[in-house]
């Protein structure tokens, strides 16, 4: 775990992406500019995860096994807990009108895959700022 030099604990950042390759570099770009990723592969770990950890930020993908990223959102917006929780949707062009569905799931943020570095970190700190 990464602490800022003033003591406060590193922004946690709720990663949710079900490619190996893909959750591996959000992860490691989020701890190499200073946050604290939590990784989740399987969308049906999402909600108690979340409730678990309480992240600064969820990252979600959208094309997920067993359950949508969309059907997640929805779920975390309608729980008290996570509702307030900033959520940066990350998704291939999937078809017309996903995109607005997403938005009006209630996303704070929606990047296209294939997602590049700057665009990526650029959408984290405009939702939750830099690291420390
Ligand atoms: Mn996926």
């Amino acid at each position: 775990m990464i602490e800022p030099e003033d003591g406060r604990v590193a922004k946690t950042i709720l990663v949710v992406e079900d490619n190996d390759l893909n959750l591996r570099l959000f992860c490691d770009l989020l701890a190499a500019h200073g946050y604290r990723p939590e990784a989740v592969q399987d969308g049906r770990d999402v909600l108690a995860r979340a409730q678990a950890v309480l992240p600064d930020l969820i990252v979600m993908d959208i094309q997920l096994p067993h359950v949508s990223g969309l059907e997640l959102i929805e779920a975390i917006r309608g729980d008290a807990d996570l509702a307030a929780i900033p959520i940066m949707a990350v998704t291939a062009y999937a078809a017309k009108g996903d995109e607005e569905r997403i938005r009006l799931a209630g996303v704070d943020a929606y990047v296209p895959k294939p997602v590049t570095v700057t665009r990526f970190l650029e959408a984290v700190r405009g939702l939750i700022g830099a690291a420390g």
